[in-house]
């Protein structure tokens, strides 16, 4: 994986970018550079063995213009504060582009997760909210699941937000299982929005979506539910990936069957009827749309050039590097950007939310709908700044969140 500048220098980078296009005020844009409230925990736990150890916790909260701050908690080794910082700005960017009313926010603890008990895990999340007891709340900061925390994580944050309060606050926190406040939809909401826009960009370069060849990177939560919905869309799968590497059939593959074995075997290689692929031929196949759906910078400068694609949807959270993006909008690929492509895990978590503080529960008929609503709106409004300004979708999305952004900011002023 390619080393690129800090996130959080990338995300300045995107800022000024924005600014010189728009011929910002510098003073608006002196204030959304910097994350708002940065805080930091020592987070002590007992550890099965009976040691004390402490690990370390944030939580940035980037920018509440527009809302509530909103965004997930990460637990992995490699996380410190110029990630969480980045994370928290995209969040804030990614909101704007799909219209939510939210800001944006990131969380996350230092620390390796699969080397953890389930035990040490809740005690370790139940003292990270207990410590962040007087920053998060339903109208203040939303959290969410990110990497290596799920469902289970969000309820043991409900739990211990709403013993402190005293009565239930599912509103608290998003990503629930259904049972305890959870949406429809929510498991599917990002892979249905990556698929609704591949459609809407196959629309768009007049490509029919029928029997168009489809490589998906990566075979989690995100990945399999596009590859599956893709496929229902009538499209041809040719090849999908795990970490242990993909398979591939220039036939299309049956996205059922290999759904199974991959529940049952718990990997891909072992499919019959079907080629092994590393991850790296994957990314470089001839097909209609390509969506690299698993880890960040997977294409770089080094491989931009390779890439036979006509659409790249960007499933992942930066699966290309600033670098590899212009080469291939320069090579003529339509490039959709991550913080379109994938808005729709966030948009159903806003979604979740929003029946949590009305107590009601809707049909996952009507989150789709919803959902569908909200994912072509922002496609079309991108596509139209990016057709106003001449540049890319990704850039058009950055325009297009941070002037929604400073919007907000010049209209509430500055008090005092
Ligand atoms: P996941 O953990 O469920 O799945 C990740 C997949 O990537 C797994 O199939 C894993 O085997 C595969 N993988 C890991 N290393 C790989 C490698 N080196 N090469 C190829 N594949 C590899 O995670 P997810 O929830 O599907 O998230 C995937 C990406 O989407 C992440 O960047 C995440 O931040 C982003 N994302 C997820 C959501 C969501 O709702 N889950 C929302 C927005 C963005």
């Amino acid at each position: 994986m390619e080393k690129g500048p800090s996130p959080f220098e990338a995300v300045l980078k995107q800022i000024d970018m924005v600014a010189e296009k728009l011929k910002l005020d510098p003073s608006t844009v002196e204030k959304i550079k910097h994350p708002r409230k940065i805080v930091i925990v020592s987070v002590p736990i007992k550890m099965d063995d009976g040691r004390i150890k402490v690990f370390t916790g944030y939580r940035v909260q980037f920018d509440m213009a527009r809302g509530p701050y909103k965004g997930g908690i990460r637990y992995h080794p490699n996380v410190d504060l110029d990630e969480i910082k980045a994370l928290a700005a995209w969040m804030t960017w990614k909101c704007a582009v799909m219209d939510i009313p939210y800001g944006g926010a990131k969380g996350g603890i230092t620390c390796n997760p699969k080397e953890m008990s389930k035990g040490e895990l809740e005690r370790l999340t139940r003292k990270y909210t207990a410590m962040l007891l007087d920053e998060i709340g339903p109208y203040k900061d939303v959290p969410a699941p990110d990497v290596y925390t799920d469902a289970q994580t969000m309820v043991w944050i409900m739990d211990t937000y709403s013993q402190f309060k005293g009565y239930l606050v599912p509103e608290v926190v998003t990503g629930k299982p259904v049972e305890l406040g959870g949406s429809e939809g929510r498991e599917e909401a990002t892979g249905r929005g990556i698929a609704i826009c591949a459609r809407e960009a196959a629309k768009h370069l007049g490509i029919d979506l029928k029997g168009a060849r489809v490589a998906v990177q990566g075979f989690g939560n995100v990945g399999k539910a596009v590859a599956k919905l893709l496929y229902e869309m009538g499209c041809k799968i040719i090849a999908v990936s795990d970490s242990r590497g993909g398979i591939y059939r220039a036939d299309g593959l049956n996205l059922p069957a290999v759904i199974e074995h991959k529940l049952k075997a718990g990997q891909l290689s072992s499919f019959e009827g079907c080629e092994g692929i590393t991850n790296e031929e994957l990314l470089e196949l001839e097909c209609e749309v390509l969506v690299p759906a698993a880890l960040e910078n997977q294409i770089t400068e080094a491989n931009a050039d390779r890439i036979r694609a006509k659409i790249v949807v960007e499933g992942a959270n930066g699966p290309s590097t600033p670098g590899a993006r212009q080469i291939m909008q320069e090579r003529g690929i339509f490039v959709v950007p991550d913080i379109l492509a994938n808005g729709g895990g966030v948009t159903v978590s806003y979604f979740e939310w929003t029946q949590n503080l009305h107590r009601e529960h809707w049909t996952e008929e009507e989150v789709n709908r919803k959902l569908e609503e909200k994912m072509v709106r922002a496609f079309d409004n991108v596509l139209e700044v990016a057709k106003k300004h001449n540049v890319s979708m990704a850039d058009a999305a950055y325009i297009l969140a941070i002037s929604r952004v400073k919007d907000a900011h010049e209209k509430l002023g500055l008090w005092p």
